[in-house]
């Protein structure tokens, strides 16, 4: 049987500032950061992965524990893998950081293993689907005080993304609910009736407000309701599925298939959205979505990173099962596509991965398909004082 024992596991911490700041209902965001691991095999093979949470705390949490249990053992076996990883920490990392760390070596471990094999990560994953993925883009966020000059930015914005191809886009919310309705009312005004339009409140209300602005957001054709609530309360989230018709979504502050067992056992969403890149990496991931192919629910993994982290969804998604037959089965699963400003979420490959009319091309070079820039790498690196 064919194995490559882990030589090296390297994390890398990446940080660049940006000029235009834009927030959330949470936070004004100043910088882009990210946590990326490189695991090179014995076979001299690289494989590519990365996180999606709070690098330093991830650094430290793969330097100082995960690392001695990585060398030497065989990369191509990455169940065992994730199982000695999860069990390692379970009475104490059962979501959050510990899971997102194991994230980023799990899909470095499944890069290297496509790269091994010569087979793309949706080979292994079962096979493609689909081999174009339709995008909508993540921006829209909140970009001035002043609603006025807000407003002026942000139709704007969305103009850019029409004029862009994109068929669909997503509008920050959870800034006051006449903010929010008369950010929507105007975006949907802008698009017209054929354009996708989602919103997403970052979990910033409580259920009294959320089941209000959601009422007033109904004659929107929102696709989706993201994040409306706290994720630790998946009862308000089921309350709420049941006052609106906007559909529910939310998971990237959800973490393994158990987290999202819960979730569907309470049919508290009607999307999930798991972060490959936080929630499990792709082996928890691709559980994640077979759950929710059994309950019925569409998934749309959440995408907050580098090329590393889109390439990682296109493969997830690229395999992901239709919801519905016959007629309907022109659903398709989305990429998140986040064209907020991130020096370097493209520059660290060697060739991006390009959206062209709104739809973009799963890699089908082996493992992730993409190259990584290691001098683009070194330019973004944060420098560690020791
Ligand atoms: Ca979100």
């Amino acid at each position: 049987m064919t194995q490559v024992k882990i030589a090296a596991v390297r994390t890398h911490v990446l940080s660049a500032s940006i000029d235009a700041p834009f927030a959330s209902s949470q936070r004004w965001d100043h910088s882009r950061s990210q946590l990326i691991v490189e695991i090179t095999g014995e076979n001299g093979v690289t494989g590519w992965g990365e996180a999606y949470g709070p690098p330093a705390i991830l650094a430290r949490i793969i330097d100082s524990t995960f690392i001695p249990l990585l060398v030497g053992e065989d990369a191509l076996a990455i169940e065992a893998i994730w199982a000695r990883l999860y069990d390692s920490l379970r009475d104490h990392g059962q979501r959050g950081v510990v899971i997102q760390a194991i994230s980023a070596i799990d899909v470095a471990l499944w890069d290297l293993k496509g790269k091994t094999l010569g087979v793309s990560v949706a080979t292994l994953l079962g096979g493609p689907v689909r081999k174009r993925i339709r995008a909508y883009a993540t921006g829209l966020y909140r970009r001035a005080i002043d609603r006025t000059e807000n407003r002026r930015l942000l139709l704007d914005e969305a103009k850019g993304y029409l004029d862009s191809g994109m068929s669909a886009m997503k509008v920050k919310i959870g800034f006051g609910r006449d903010y929010d309705v008369e950010m929507v009312e105007s975006l949907r005004q802008l698009l017209g009736p054929d354009i996708g339009l989602m919103a997403d409140c970052n979990h910033g209300y409580d259920l009294t407000h959320a089941r209000d602005v959601a009422r007033r957001l109904e004659s929107f054709d929102l696709g989706w309701l993201e994040e409306p609530v706290v994720p630790e309360n998946l009862s308000a989230y089921a309350r709420l599925r049941d006052a609106t018709s906007i559909p529910i979504a939310g998971g990237e502050s959800h973490f393994t298939r158990h987290g999202f067992l819960d979730i569907l056992r309470l049919d508290a969403m009607e999307i999930v959205q798991p972060d490959i890149c936080a929630a499990g990496g792709l082996t928890e991931s691709k559980k994640i979505a077979d759950l929710a192919s059994a309950f019925g629910v569409r998934c749309v993994p959440h995408v907050w990173g580098t090329g590393i982290g889109i390439a990682a969804a296109l493969h997830l998604i690229a395999v992901l099962p239709h919801t519905a037959t016959g007629w309907d089965k022109q659903y398709e699963p989305m990429l998140e596509y986040d064209l907020t400003p991130h020096p370097f979420r493209q520059a660290i490959l060697r060739q991006p991965l390009a959206v062209v009319d709104g739809m973009i091309q799963v890699p089908e070079a082996p493992g992730l398909g993409i190259e990584i820039d290691v001098a683009a790498l070194e330019t973004f690196r944060v420098r560690s004082d020791g």
